[in-house]
């Protein structure tokens, strides 16, 4: 498997308005609205000057994208990446305007990122990559505008560092510009483990309305970072065994499939993974652990595929790996899927919590840290995570209702709900 967020032939950007189509023509959408969804309504490109430690100077590129901010102000994550694309940040930003709707929070959706590797950067040279992205947005971002946040490869270090760049220009205290703070800086106890959690607050009503107990399950991840380590820990804790997760390998430019048949041992995984979410193999190795290839993880015989680490990972190649035994999906990554192996999925009945449903837990305790920042007054982490059941379980009611009263597939029945409460918006505000 490749390292890349896009490859050549796969664009998110195209996906994301393939399956915002299909939606249009179940709603009847005009054409007015129509166009003025499938596209961002802004978007800025610059460039971000740095002095490098060893002297030079380097250029990088740098993107913000606000889709829609009919139903609040943009929200949505910075990623940092090598193959960073405006076309995946395009696509993200869309999906961040269905996700704040579908869990009907106050936001509109955004998305951000500068093309680099932080692995191959110092903390003085990331620290001054973010002070530059604030620099060139500082005018058209905000508590009120557009509330940055972490993705890939960033951290609350570096929202921090933006944060400090923003109070610097605008002069005073404005906590709420920014999501993803370290606790005790602005940060909301609970964020860190609320994408993850939130997946499986979505996992355990979905078996519940199956008839299947969790205890007894079992399920198989890629990815072994934030989302997929706080979703395997809270599944844990539901009774359901994770028989293999896999990850990217920096050293090898490669991905493995990290499997232990008996039930991954999370604690002692976490004691060998870097900051990025990627395992020591040769450790892996000596604690018991087969290590197959990267998309071995997708062909377990498992109960439940969690496709937790980045997007095009479940398509038309590789959609009849997945084994018999398998009842449901739940996409912590954004648009792990593709269209092609939605198709396949649907007909082999395989129940699917999508994307900005399954992994809308993260921005459901932005959003509360955005309103704490406001108040500057903090909650309890037992209160944050109470109020994140509450929506999550919601949400996910809400559409799989729909899905069974109009016969629609999980992701299509999301999509239904999301882009008609941001199309009214839209019409309720004169603007289609
Ligand atoms: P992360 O950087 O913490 O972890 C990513 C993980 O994916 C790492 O373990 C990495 O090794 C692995 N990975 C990368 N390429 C891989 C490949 N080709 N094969 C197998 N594994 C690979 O990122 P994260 O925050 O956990 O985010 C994961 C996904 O969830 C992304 O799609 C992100 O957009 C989405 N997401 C994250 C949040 C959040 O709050 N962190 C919220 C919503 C959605």
């Amino acid at each position: 498997m490749e390292p890349t967020i896009s490859r050549k032939s796969f664009n998110p950007f195209e996906m994301a308005q393939t399956q915002f189509d299909k939606v249009a023509d179940i709603l009847q959408m005009d054409t007015a609205t129509r166009e003025l969804l499938r596209h961002p309504f802004r978007e800025f490109h610059f460039s971000i000057p740095i002095h490098m430690d060893d002297g030079s100077m380097k250029v990088f590129r740098g993107f913000r994208v606000q889709h829609n901010d009919a139903r609040g102000p943009c929200k949505g994550g910075i990623r940092f990446h090598p193959q960073e694309t405006i076309d995946t940040v395009r696509a993200l930003a869309m999906w961040m305007t269905w996700k704040c709707s579908v869990v009907d929070i106050p936001l509109g959706g955004g998305k951000g990122g500068v093309i680099c590797d932080p692995h191959n950067l110092s903390a003085r040279e990331q620290e001054q990559i973010c002070r530059g992205w604030v620099r060139q947005l500082a005018k058209v971002v905000g508590h009120v505008v557009d509330v940055p946040a972490p993705d890939v490869m960033t951290s609350g270090q570096h929202m921090l560092w933006m944060l400090d760049e923003f109070e610097l220009i605008h002069g005073g205290h404005y906590p709420g510009f920014i999501t993803g703070k370290p606790v005790g800086m602005g940060g909301s106890l609970g964020r860190t483990e609320a994408t993850g959690y939130g997946a499986v607050f979505a996992i355990r009503e979905a078996l519940k309305e199956m008839g299947i107990r969790p205890d007894g399950t079992t399920a198989s991840v890629q990815g072994f970072g934030n989302v997929a380590q706080y979703a395997i820990e809270l599944y844990h804790q539901i009774g359901g065994k994770v028989i293999c997760v896999s990850c990217w390998d920096q050293k090898d430019q490669s991905s493995y499939t990290y499997r232990k048949k008996d039930g991954i041992n999370l604690d002692a995984l976490l004691r060998i993974t870097d900051r990025f979410g990627g395992i020591d193999k040769g450790k892996a190795r000596e604690l018991g652990y087969e290590a197959l290839p990267g998309d071995a993880w997708i062909e377990q015989d498992v109960d439940i595929l969690m496709p937790n680490a980045i997007e095009n990972q479940i398509t038309a190649q590789n959609v009849q790996k997945i084994s018999k035994r398998v009842r449901l999906i739940a996409e912590g990554a954004n648009g792990p899927t593709t269209p092609e192996a939605d198709k396949v999925i649907a007909e082999r009945g395989i129940f699917l919590i999508p994307d900005f449903l399954a992994n809308a837990g993260g921005v459901t305790c932005s959003y509360f840290e955005q309103v704490q920042s406001n108040m500057n007054y903090f909650w309890e982490k037992d209160e944050v995570l109470g109020k994140l059941d509450v929506k999550m379980t919601a949400a996910y009611l809400a559409v799989s209702e729909l899905a069974r009263q109009r016969k629609l597939f999980m992701r299509d029945a999301a999509y239904v709900i999301a882009v008609s409460r941001v199309a009214q918006a839209c019409k309720d505000r004169g603007w289609v």
